[in-house]
């Protein structure tokens, strides 16, 4: 197979070429797919894409039309595909479902860690020989009550590891999970009295219409003023603009994030000299209560590994006109 990859990072290219095995005809490129970049793809039999993808109705139908059959994420979302669409044109679309839920709970972990105790703002103290210990104050999490919004494989990670901080865990799905219940003591409650009792919020929910803004001014009322609200799912399951005003209100208290609703075209990219002109991600980085980073949860060797060799799979099997069993299907 002649495979094109889009969005194509420094850190992953040895785990893609290393998983490939010598097996197909790569092209790595570092653009995203976007309507201007889809003309790159003619030629090909397959893509390769990521969460900075654009696969909608735009470039679904460009795509259809210079004979790519298959695109193979390097991701578990896929809110950025038109997947009724892709099916409709005959393109088959697979993910990668699982492949490290240990580095994104421990990612969301570490936001919350050095969040709560202020790690950050002691280390820039520190870098300016300021050994002040004012205004670090953070509390224990032992005996507090952590809201997991989401819990299936990720969110089931996150329960674990809360559950040896000793915490009580507040769980909140469409789906329950019996384990959760039986083994770390989770109490399945409604998402408004999960966000009135929660200490800590950690969103692990996939972005759909239903989770769309999901975390608004209205829930937002609902929670303690002291609440820390991680979020390593995706931005846009947080209303941006009402956690700001609540943040800038006290109603809550601290805000840890791995993605942004805007992070598109901006997110994975040096623009030190090109600042981008998005008000909203510049207070977000001005706040001394919000801790932003660059969607980078799933950067551990093990997740790497894992993401690329499950591409390949993914990719070997249409070769092979087998069906993967990690097709997405509408
Ligand atoms: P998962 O499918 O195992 O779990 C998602 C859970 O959300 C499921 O239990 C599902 O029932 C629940 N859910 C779906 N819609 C819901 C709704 N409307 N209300 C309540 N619950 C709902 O997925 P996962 O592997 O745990 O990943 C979760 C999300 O994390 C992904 O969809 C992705 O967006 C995000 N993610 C982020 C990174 C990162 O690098 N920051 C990496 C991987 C995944």
């Amino acid at each position: 197979m002649n495979i094109l990859v889009y969005s194509t990072r420094n850190f992953e290219k040895h785990y893609l070429i290393k998983a490939n095995k010598s097996k197909h005809s790569i092209t790595f490129i570092k653009e995203s797919l976007s309507p201007e970049t889809v003309d790159k793809a003619k030629g090909y039999d397959v893509i390769s894409l990521t969460p900075s993808d654009d696969a909608s109705e735009l470039t679904i139908e460009k795509l259809k039309e210079y004979g790519i059959n298959y695109i193979s994420l390097r991701c578990t979302g896929y809110d950025n595909v038109n997947i009724s669409l892709a099916s409709i044109s005959g393109i088959q679309v697979a993910n990668v479902p699982a492949y490290s839920p240990y580095a994104i709970a421990e990612f969301a972990t570490s936001l919350l860690l050095a969040i709560n105790r202020k790690l950050i703002i002691s280390n820039e103290r520190i870098n300016q020989y300021n050994f002040n210990i004012d205004k670090l104050t953070g509390f224990d999490l032992n005996n507090k009550t952590i809201g997991i919004i989401g819990t299936g494989k990720i969110g089931a990670v996150m329960t674990k590891i809360m559950n040896g901080f000793g915490c009580n865990i507040l769980g909140y799905d469409v789906n329950i999970n019996q384990h959760l219940i039986d083994n770390f003591n989770m109490e399945y409650v409604s998402i408004k009295e999960l966000c009135e009792k929660s200490d800590v919020i950690s969103l692990h929910v996939p972005l759909n219409q239903s989770t769309k803004h999901l975390i608004d001014e209205k829930l937002l009322n609902k929670m303690k003023s002291n609440i820390i609200i991680i979020n390593t799912a995706r931005g846009a399951v947080i209303n941006t603009k009402d956690v700001i005003k609540a943040l800038e209100n006290n109603q809550i208290a601290a805000l840890g994030m791995d993605v942004y609703e805007n992070e598109d075209g901006v997110f994975f990219k040096d623009l030190s000299d090109n600042i981008p002109n998005d008000e909203i991600l510049k207070k977000l980085i001005s706040m001394p209560n919000v801790l932003l980073c660059s969607h980078h949860a799933f950067l551990t060797e093990e997740a790497l590994t894992n993401i690329a060799e499950t591409t390949f799979y993914n990719i070997d099997c249409w070769s092979k006109n087998k069906e993967t069993e990690n097709q997405l299907t509408i």
